[in-house]
């Protein structure tokens, strides 16, 4: 207790509170993009307790996969923001929902409360990534308008203004943004800055009085780039300021281009007279990646990825066909799976096959849950073990139908989302306390017992998709 109390007098300009923006930047630096791409992106932070925090992954498979091989080094990370932490602790949260704004508007009140700022920070996130550019923008018919006009807008100021760029999750807004700022920044003032980082800057700004500054540093720029602005819905104020602001720099003749997962007018808690002055410009959209697109992507950014290291990987033509036709939601999806995919070989010393790239990317593929049916697992078991289902659901312990039936309970519980009650009626309305005893033996018998994991991961691959050539 003292100790903390000490600690916090000494850090006092350090936060209280876990910055997971802080921590996955640091993740990226020190593990590299390709790593945290792949697997550390995933984790999403949930709560933060006394000595330990909570984090959230979206399958077993990517918790497995961090803890065996980047526990410590994020638990060092964590700890450098945060001493006291000596723990971490995983939930899985399958199809995680995207809470950035959420967290981050909780984060903003939080903190605000409580920390000194440092001044002038807008620097800090005006970062614009040298590794995307108009360069390595790969294009096809669903994405070119928007590239297009990028381009225009970067060659000659003031061509469309303001030039509202939208799509969903994914699909290069923020690229392109990026490397419109980056042809713009060697000859202009560029401002580069999310919604959620302009609101948290103007709240900041007006509680330690600097709104002067403010609002200079925003009108002063030549090219102002705001990404992801339906994050701005709401805050009357900051509306008010940024219409202004918006006003400012278009009189002045400043560039200003917006970027969002909608369009202008489906804008939901943003003023009309700023939508309408959204809608004034140039609005164009990206739209799901096409066939063309995905099989281009797949093709340069495993050639990328091979040529990065010296190990020289090959991904197999049936690999790359398989993820650029069921990886098809957006790029970034499709650009993790291939860092994935190449993770994978560089750490196995081996190409992964098609079943293999299944498991990997299961928490990608569009290989729907529902289609799991508890009828589905039990067949499943029962072919594998030889045994018929009535033995299954029986209540007869001998050995030979003990393991199968747990088997059966602890695939129904990671594959399904049925609850444990639920599972329970469908093995003969066997007690929730027994699913959970099947549940933990298993877990605990796939630590020890390799012939298990294997038997497992041939069942999961069996009844997910359906694969019976290709086995790990
Ligand atoms: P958004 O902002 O629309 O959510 P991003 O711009 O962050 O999406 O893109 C996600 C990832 O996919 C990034 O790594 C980006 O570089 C990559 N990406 C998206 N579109 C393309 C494209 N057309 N060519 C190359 N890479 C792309
Ligand atoms: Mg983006």
């Amino acid at each position: 207790m003292n100790n903390s109390i000490k600690n916090n007098n000494l850090d006092s300009l350090k936060p209280l509170e876990i910055d997971w923006n802080l921590i996955q930047s640091d993740m990226k630096n020190k593990l590299g993009l390709d790593i945290y791409e792949s697997w550390l992106k995933k984790i999403n932070f949930i709560e933060e307790f006394n000595n330990y925090v909570l984090l959230s992954v979206p399958t077993r498979f990517i918790r497995d996969w961090i803890t065996s091989r980047y526990l410590d080094q994020i638990l060092q990370i964590i700890k450098s923001n945060k001493k006291s932490i000596v723990r971490i602790e995983f939930k899985i949260v399958e199809q995680p929902i995207d809470r950035n704004f959420e967290k981050d508007d909780q984060t903003l009140k939080e903190k605000g409360e409580n920390i000194s700022f440092i001044k002038d920070t807008y620097l800090q996130y005006n970062r614009i990534d040298s590794n995307k550019r108009f360069e390595n923008f790969i294009t096809s018919s669903s994405n070119k308008l928007a590239y297009e006009a990028s381009k225009k807008v970067s060659e000659n100021i003031s061509n469309y203004n303001p030039l509202y760029i939208y799509g969903g999750v994914g699909m290069g807004k923020t690229h392109l943004l990026n490397s419109i700022g980056y042809k713009l920044k060697k000859m202009n003032k560029v401002m580069f800055i999310s919604a959620e980082r302009f609101m948290y800057q103007f709240v900041k700004s007006i509680k330690s009085n600097d709104m002067v500054k403010f609002k200079e540093y925003f009108r002063n720029t030549d090219v102002l780039l705001i990404d992801d602005i339906q994050f701005m819905n709401g805050k009357e104020a900051m509306q008010e300021e940024f219409f202004h602001t918006f006003n400012a720099l278009i009189d002045k003749g400043s560039q200003i281009i917006v970027s969002s997962d909608r369009a202008p007018n489906k804008l939901s808690r943003i003023q009309d007279r700023i939508k309408s002055r959204f809608s004034g410009g140039l609005v164009v959209d990206i739209q799901k990646p096409d066939n063309e697109l995905r099989k281009k992507i797949v093709q340069k950014k495993t050639e990328e990825l091979s040529n990065l290291y010296s190990e020289q990987i090959k991904i197999p033509k049936e690999i790359q066909d398989f993820i650029s036709n069921e990886i098809s939601t957006s790029v970034r999806e499709l650009v993790g799976a291939i860092n994935r995919v190449v993770s994978f070989s560089r750490i196995y010393n081996k190409i992964p096959n098609l079943s293999e790239t299944k498991i990997i990317l299961k928490d990608l593929l569009n290989l729907s849950e529902n289609k799991v049916t508890i009828d589905v697992i039990q067949t499943e078991v029962c072919k594998f073990f030889k045994i018929s289902k009535n033995e299954m659901l029986s209540s007869r312990r001998s050995r030979y139908l003990v393991r199968p039936r747990q088997i059966a309970i602890y695939l129904t519980k990671i594959l399904t989302s049925k609850s444990l009650p639920e599972i329970g009626r469908e093995y003969s309305n066997r007690d929730h306390t027994t699913i959970i005893h099947s549940v933990k033996t298993i877990e605990k018998l796939k630590d020890k017992d390799e012939e298990m994991v294997e038997n497992i991961n041939k069942l999961k691959n069996k009844i997910l998709y359906n694969n019976r050539e290709n086995e790990i």
